[in-house]
């Protein structure tokens, strides 16, 4: 397998974490003998520095014609100034937007070691496992015409969506997991979510093998906390998804633990889910692990190669049940754990994974 791979690491922890996601990728790809071709561009407030725009032409040519691209995180307080089309963060937008991009996908897991940093109960989260599949060019966000009328004191948004290639994305995600999907929608009330659910339930018959249900939003907000444990992939369209899987980041614990990855565009992007978190920038403090697991979306996607994209995901669990943490994961009473920094948690996880793939190489022999 040859996966060329564009790295934006962008601002703040952005590079830091990037840097450990990378060495996991390398080591991982070696070991199974296949090429990794790296490149790396600027994005964000680096960009706007050096290149004076947040989206360099070069950084999005290189990104259309690479495999994957890997996002680091944008931001950072020296330009909370600046207008929106011209903060780091449009860099982000315009990117997400140019590489087509419909389907996003976040995972939502506990991790047994980690339920202290949750505020839900252990014996509530204790092997959550969701996938979440939000459809992210649609909807409210984008939905034509959109208004603020200031003088009348009225403003609109339009909710629209076609019949929805994500829903598709959706089955064939959850025929590979558990052969669950629950849909959220608002079909009670809203017109578009009744084509929703037509949609979906038409779609369905394609996929006789995943058990479907249907779950209004407002319920769904309270059975992912009472009991996150029944659900598999969870389908929503692009409003409903951004609330309930920033909701469901408290099963995980620490916004420093989370990947995601944007499918069925041109070129899929994959980025932790925090931001460039300037308060901690630059101090070793960063946790990698969000970032670690993007790389292993990557090789699951992008390049097909599940079991190396699993035994990333499996190393992380075992150096957390070995103690380790990082700042961020040591709350509580944190006897028998050791802190490591960004760097030493990157380490620590190559090790593994270094470990548990030559076992499996062995095994296989
Ligand atoms: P943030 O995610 O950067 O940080 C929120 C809190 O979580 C901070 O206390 C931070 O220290 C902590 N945190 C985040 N990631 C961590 C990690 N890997 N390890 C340990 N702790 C971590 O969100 P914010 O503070 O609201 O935003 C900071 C900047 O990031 C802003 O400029 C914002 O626009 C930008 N942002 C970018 C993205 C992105 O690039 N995708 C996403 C969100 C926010």
């Amino acid at each position: 397998m040859n996966l060329k791979l564009l790295v934006t690491a962008g601002d703040g922890i952005g590079p830091e974490v990037t840097n450990e996601a990378v060495k996991v990728l390398e080591e991982v790809m070696a070991l199974g003998g296949h090429t990794l071709a790296l490149e790396h561009k600027r994005i964000g407030g680096i960009a706007i520095t050096t290149d004076g725009t947040p989206l360099p032409a070069d950084t999005l040519a290189a990104a259309l014609a690479s495999d994957a691209v890997f996002l680091g995180a944008v931001g950072g307080n020296e330009f909370n100034a600046l207008p929106p089309d011209k903060r780091p963060e449009a860099g982000l937008l315009a990117i997400r937007s140019a590489l087509g991009g419909f389907a996003n996908l976040r995972p939502a897991f506990a991790f047994k070691e980690l339920a202290v940093n949750s505020p839900l109960r252990s014996e509530i989260i204790d092997g959550a496992d969701i996938l979440f599949v939000r459809e992210l060019l649609g909807g409210l966000y984008f939905g034509q015409p959109r208004q603020w009328d200031k003088a009348k004191g009225e403003a609109w948004n339009t909710m629209r969506y076609t019949r929805d290639q994500v829903i598709r994305i959706a089955f064939s995600l959850a025929q590979k997991r558990r052969k669950k999907l629950c849909s959220v929608d608002k079909a009670n009330v809203l017109e578009v979510s009744q084509l929703w659910r037509a949609t979906v339930i038409e779609v369905a018959a394609e996929f006789p093998d995943v058990q479907l249900e249907h779950q209004y939003v407002d319920a769904m907000a309270m059975h992912l906390m009472n009991r996150p444990r029944d659900f598999d992939v969870v389908l929503t369209e692009n409003l409903f998804g951004d609330i309930l899987s920033d909701e469901s980041g408290v099963i995980t614990g620490s916004l420093g633990m989370l990947p995601s990855a944007t499918i069925g565009g041109k070129v899929n992007l994959y980025e932790p889910i925090h931001g460039s978190a300037p308060d901690i920038a630059g101090k070793g403090l960063a946790n990698p692990i969000g970032a670690i697991l993007t790389g292993a979306l990557i090789l699951r996607h992008t390049a097909g190669l599940e079991a190396e994209a699993a035994a990333i995901e499996s190393s992380v669990r075992k150096v957390l049940e070995r103690g380790f943490r990082t700042t961020d994961l040591a709350r509580g009473n944190t006897q028998g754990l050791t802190v490591l920094s960004t760097t030493e948690m990157g380490a620590k996880v190559r090790e593994t994974v270094k470990q548990l793939l030559a076992v499996s190489s062995q095994l296989l022999a």
